[in-house]
């Protein structure tokens, strides 16, 4: 694969994920990093986006609910670029009916290179990076040369 290199920009789009029983987990981590994350641009799932907005007042965009295609929805925006991490509190106890998503998301941000955060220790150690207020190069697959090499 080849790759080539983009900017994500200095004011992050963050997507934010949380299962039922880790949601908490994403509310108080959030309360904590209320500054920071108001810096940025947020977006969540559905009832992780209703909470988190009613919780703490805070102004994000919501999509449809995980089990209802919403992790498909983030997974769809970050192969455009349109989203530059993930913080996904998935719970690691719980099967999921979704689980098909949960591992697709997964998959496809390994696949861009996008930052994913799946528990609260990592996530603190992402919104603490001095990259998060800096504009920032990174690889992503070069789809060009991708395309080029499988067609001719
Ligand atoms: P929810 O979706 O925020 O709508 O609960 C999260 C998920 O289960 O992926």
């Amino acid at each position: 694969m080849q790759h080539k290199v983009i900017q994500m920009p200095a004011d992050k789009r963050i997507a934010l994920i949380a299962h039922d029983n880790m949601k908490q987990e994403l509310i108080d981590w959030s309360r904590q990093n209320l500054a920071q994350l108001s810096r940025h641009k947020l977006y969540a799932t559905g009832t992780t986006g209703h909470l988190l907005e009613r919780e703490l007042q805070l102004p994000l965009n919501k999509l449809i609910s995980g089990p209802l295609g919403g992790d498909q929805q983030i997974g769809a925006m970050l192969v455009d670029q349109q989203i530059d991490m993930v913080i996904f509190f998935w719970d690691p106890f719980e099967p999921m009916p979704h689980d098909p998503d949960v591992k697709a998301l997964l998959r496809i941000a390994a696949v861009w290179n996008v930052p994913v955060a799946c528990n609260r220790s990592t996530a603190d150690f992402v919104i603490g990076s001095a990259l998060m207020n800096q504009s920032h190069d990174y690889r992503v697959p070069d789809y060009n040369a991708y395309i080029q090499q499988r067609t001719s």
